[in-house]
């Protein structure tokens, strides 16, 4: 086991090396108003030409998610994303996130074309657990019920027994834990240390994390409350364990949202991709959100609070999205079948809460 942890430390090593080689590459889009007005009809009129549907992610820029709400798309988190878009009448889904979430929701809807603007946006939970190494590790604990986290691949979701988001993990954990089941986690170790306190279950998890989460400090935001006594912290339970202690609140994507919305709190200190702040502004207009610092003093934080892979949904390549080609998501059907099975198995047991 011990061999495969840190071979998974390794990837995340790779992977922090290729976002800094990306982040040196891509050009800052700089538009004027007019431009970004221009780019967002031309979108709108081809999705309607091509009787397509826009779903976007809360981590996508301002601009991304408004076109969606706009053209009659969603946005919202990656399951609810593939729910809307397998339930919408639309032949082609747009999907404006990363990799997994195009193949989350071509795997649910298997008989709609999936488009994204780009296939090189993926996620370092993805690319940080490959389905040879998880493999060998879920072989090595023949006695363990498999429970992995949304952002993985097709394959790895394939290989569980159950595919679990942030809003639902802790939930599962209790009830495999009731049944006295004994779990392994992956991809998250953050969010599987979470759960493991929260619920007491027996847990052994991956080495994987969030380049961007992860990257949130303590110590910053201590700082800034002390700045701000009033405000409340809000965490993503990818959050290192430091930052989900001092949280006055912990949840998924949707559950922050909520979470602003009913606090009786004017202020939050908000650790999670700031591409949320479109969604909790319009949510709670009269409520103040500050981003949680990610770096101390001196520190080179490439990613701060900005996944990079969420900001290659850029309008320009959602404007190219119908001709670009190269750009539509396939799952092989037997491998899309069995991963469908952990999936249901999640979407069921949510109903019954
Ligand atoms: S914010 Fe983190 S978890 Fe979300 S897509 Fe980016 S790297 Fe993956």
């Amino acid at each position: 086991m011990v061999g495969i942890l840190s071979l998974a430390s390794d990837n995340l090593e790779r992977i922090r090396q290729q976002v800094s080689d990306h982040l040196d590459k891509a050009e800052q889009v700089q538009r004027s108003e007019q431009q970004t007005q221009a780019l967002m009809d031309s979108i709108a009129k081809k999705l309607k030409q091509e009787d397509a549907v826009l779903v976007a992610h809360y981590y996508t820029a301002p601009e991304v998610q408004a076109l969606a709400e706009q053209t009659g798309g969603f946005v919202s988190d990656s399951l609810e994303m593939a729910r809307f878009g397998r339930d919408h009448p639309a032949k082609t889904l747009i999907v404006a996130g990363v990799k997994f979430m195009g193949e989350t929701a071509k795997i649910l809807t298997p008989n709609k074309r999936v488009l994204m603007p780009t296939l090189e946006a993926t996620c370092s939970l993805d690319i940080g657990c490959p389905i040879d190494q998880f493999d060998a590790f879920c072989n090595e604990h023949p006695d363990r019920t498999v429970v992995v986290y949304a952002n993985t691949s097709a394959a790895v979701k394939a290989r569980a027994d159950w595919v679990v988001t942030s809003s639902i993990a802790l939930q599962v954990a209790e009830h495999l834990n009731q049944q006295g089941e004994k779990i392994l986690w992956a991809p998250d170790r953050h969010l599987g240390a979470y759960v493991k306190k929260a619920s007491g279950a027996d847990i052994i998890a991956w080495d994987g994390a969030c380049i961007v989460h992860e990257e949130f400090k303590a110590r910053g935001i201590l700082d800034l409350k002390r700045a701000h006594p009033d405000a409340e912290v809000l965490a993503h339970p990818e959050s290192p364990d430091s930052v989900l202690e001092i949280a006055d609140q912990i949840g998924s994507t949707t559950q922050i949202i909520q979470a602003a919305v009913s606090s009786k709190a004017s202020k939050f200190i908000v650790a999670t991709d700031q591409g949320i702040f479109y969604k909790l502004q319009q949510a709670a207009p009269d409520k103040i959100f500050m981003i949680a610092p990610t770096a101390g003093n001196g520190a080179t934080c490439r990613s701060c609070a900005n996944c990079p892979w969420m900001a290659m949904n850029e309008l320009e390549a959602l404007d190219r999205v119908f001709e670009v080609g190269g750009n539509e998501i396939f799952v092989e059907p037997a491998l899309a079948e069995r991963a469908m099975l952990p999936l249901e198995r999640m979407l069921s047991f949510k109903a019954t809460l």
